[in-house]
């Protein structure tokens, strides 16, 4: 470990290996890296220094409906639905998980009754995220199973899992099965002014967000939920008392800072506007698809969605989204598989069959970093 002003810092983790013009390029996961060079930039006003006497209980709000929020966590979380408009915190209660990712699975035992036998199941229109239907059989539950597609869902009852903006075709979606008694959860992990047009502030009665792909802080593993009715909210945290006793209290203390970071940023005059991460990150998505769109354009063999755009309430213009992933489709008709086709050029890319679709269509990572898209960029551009 090194000294930092009298602070010890630990040795930073390895992390991926560098790209270089010829090696692999891996665009399979949206690992957030992009945002590294932002958080660099902005020296100690996010940084957390916690004593080893700190954070040691396992309790942090014993008056609360959740006893694991760390309250700094919950009122920064509040800050930021405020200042950026995109869903109502009032009346809310809000959940903090490991990750979204544990959060969307306490909405699954939360919302499954058990009562008769029959699994739950667990729909959203194609091309859903891979990891809905991955996650929801993995355990082989009794309380509820992956239903597929929700364009096709003919039953009664189901939860409809709503990605918006979608993972991976950056789609704005709405609920589509239309049986009263389904279950709507929206994941809201791309609902921010980098990705999307701000348009709303959405108050469904679930709504799922994360640090990671809001800040890019995705090894924090912390997401939160916002949660209307308080029986649901009970079983979520019953959920995450019985699979992890809790969340992290360091994961949070940082996250709580993080984001205050952000909100000062734009709340507080003297900071300047280098200091602004969601003007920084949609700067960045922004000059990374005018570059894709132009190779695509260029190539015979690749289209892209087209462009989406709307006014943002956030950033008070018309603005053009950047979707975190770049949904591929190939125009060739001998290419039925185009992630094997990709990967023979060492660009590892998610293929459509993962996301309820045909293998003529990938998902690339679009908030990689400026290494590994340059050389995809490269070998996109100059491919035949
Ligand atoms: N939902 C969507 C749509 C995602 O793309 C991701 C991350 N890939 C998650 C949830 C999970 O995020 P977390 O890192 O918070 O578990």
């Amino acid at each position: 470990s090194d000294n930092n002003g009298g602070v010890t810092t630990v040795e930073p983790s390895k992390g991926k290996p560098p790209v270089t013009e010829d090696s692999i390029v891996n665009l399979d996961h949206g690992d957030p890296t992009m945002y590294e060079e932002f958080w660099r930039g902005i020296g100690d006003s996010a940084s957390i220094f916690i004593p080893g006497w700190q954070t040691m209980s396992y309790f942090s709000d014993l008056g609360g409906i959740c006893w694991f929020v760390e309250p700094g966590f919950e009122r920064e979380v509040r800050r930021l639905h405020r200042l950026v408009g995109n869903a109502m915190v009032d009346g809310y209660h809000v959940l903090v998980g490991t990750g979204s990712t544990q959060l969307f699975q306490a909405v699954l035992y939360a919302l499954s009754p058990a009562s008769d036998g029959t699994p739950m199941n667990v729909v959203s229109p194609a091309p859903y995220y891979s990891s809905y239907p991955s996650v929801t059989n993995f355990l082989n539950s009794g309380l509820y199973r992956w239903g597929g597609d929700a364009n096709t869902f003919d039953g009664d009852t189901c939860i409809e899992l709503i990605c918006s903006p979608n993972n991976p075709d950056g789609g704005i979606r709405r609920a589509v099965v239309k049986s009263k008694y389904s279950k709507a959860v929206y994941d809201f992990a791309y609902y921010w002014p980098q990705y999307t047009p701000i348009t709303e502030a959405a108050d469904h009665d679930i709504m799922l967000f994360t640090v990671s792909k809001c800040t890019g802080h995705a090894g924090t593993r912390l997401g939160w939920a916002l949660v209307k009715d308080t029986e649901v909210a009970q079983k979520m945290i019953k959920f995450i008392e019985l699979n992890t006793i809790g969340v992290s209290k360091d994961s949070q203390l940082r996250a709580a800072k993080i984001i205050g970071a952000v909100c000062n940023s734009y709340e507080l005059s003297s900071a300047g506007k280098t200091s602004h991460l969601f003007h920084f990150a949609k700067e960045k998505m922004a000059e990374r698809w005018i570059r894709l769109r132009a190779a695509v354009a260029a190539s015979d063999i690749f289209a892209l969605p087209n462009e989406l755009s709307g006014y943002c309430s956030f950033s008070m213009e018309t603005i053009t989204a950047n979707p975190p992933f770049a949904w591929l489709h190939c125009k060739k008709d001998d290419i039925e598989d185009l992630e094997g086709f990709l990967r023979l050029k060492k660009i590892i890319t998610r293929g459509g069959t993962k996301f309820g679709v045909d293998g003529r269509v990938v998902r690339v990572s679009m908030v990689d970093t400026d290494q590994a898209f340059n050389v995809f960029i490269y070998r996109l551009a100059t491919m035949n």
